[in-house]
């Protein structure tokens, strides 16, 4: 069975320097990717577009492609999801199917600071998103925790459902969803920055014009 794996972010909007990590890690691991739109805390700055506005932009951003797909659960329930817990409704679904928790290389630097994060190693694989050839440090308390999960091969993945850390090199691309609403917003067309699903429709960028 193909991994499933889980690439959450704000999405506001979706881009392709989003799509390109999360095409690079489906094609890696020979997995399923979901982007997994984020409800944002109350005392986060919002987004801009609500949330079934990020998600029509997803929606558009993924036709025509068979890797990538969109999980709107944490937007589906009140208020905002903890991680784990996202990942423990997704492993009583899946059974024993390996999952595997996409992060970019700086946030799990700071995995220990996230809500029981001990618990994620117990329902996923950690999927470190890094540079080519960039190795990052991590504190002491997370590395004795990742000590003894390393793998550096897909396939080690498959022979259990969790607790396996796996670096995966991307190539990331200079793109922020931050840029592209300035852009937008100052009334730019920031034509390559974006899926052509997206751009072609302009009414799912409207929100961003204004
Ligand atoms: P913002 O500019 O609004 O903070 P963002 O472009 O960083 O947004 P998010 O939705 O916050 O996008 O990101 C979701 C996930 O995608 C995060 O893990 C983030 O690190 C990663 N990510 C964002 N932009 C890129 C990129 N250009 N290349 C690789 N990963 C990215």
């Amino acid at each position: 069975m193909k991994p499933l794996a889980l690439f959450g972010g704000t999405f506001d909007p979706v881009h392709l320097g989003h799509l390109s990590v999360a095409w690079e890690a489906a094609e890696l691991l020979d997995a399923e990717v979901r982007l997994l739109p984020a409800s944002i805390p109350p005392h986060r700055q919002p987004p801009i577009a609500s949330a079934a506005q990020r998600v029509a932009i997803l929606r558009a951003a993924l036709q025509d492609q068979s890797r990538l797909s969109l999980d709107t659960r944490e937007l589906d329930r009140e208020g905002p999801s903890f991680t784990v817990d996202t990942l423990t409704g997704l492993r009583a679904e899946q059974g024993t199917r390996p999952l595997v928790l996409l992060i970019g290389a700086d946030a799990f630097a700071n995995l220990a600071s996230w809500d029981r994060w001990r618990e994620l190693f117990e329902v996923a694989h950690i999927g470190v998103l890094s540079r080519p050839g960039v190795s990052s440090i991590l504190p002491p308390e997370l590395e004795q925790a990742v000590t003894g999960r390393r793998v550096t091969t897909a396939d080690a993945l498959r022979d259990q459902p969790a607790g396996k850390v796996i670096e995966l090199a991307v190539t990331p691309l200079e793109i922020s969803a931050t840029r592209i609403r300035e852009l937008l917003a100052a009334g730019r067309d920031p034509r390559y920055l974006l899926p052509c699903g997206v751009f072609d429709d302009p009414a799912l960028l409207a929100p961003y014009r204004q």
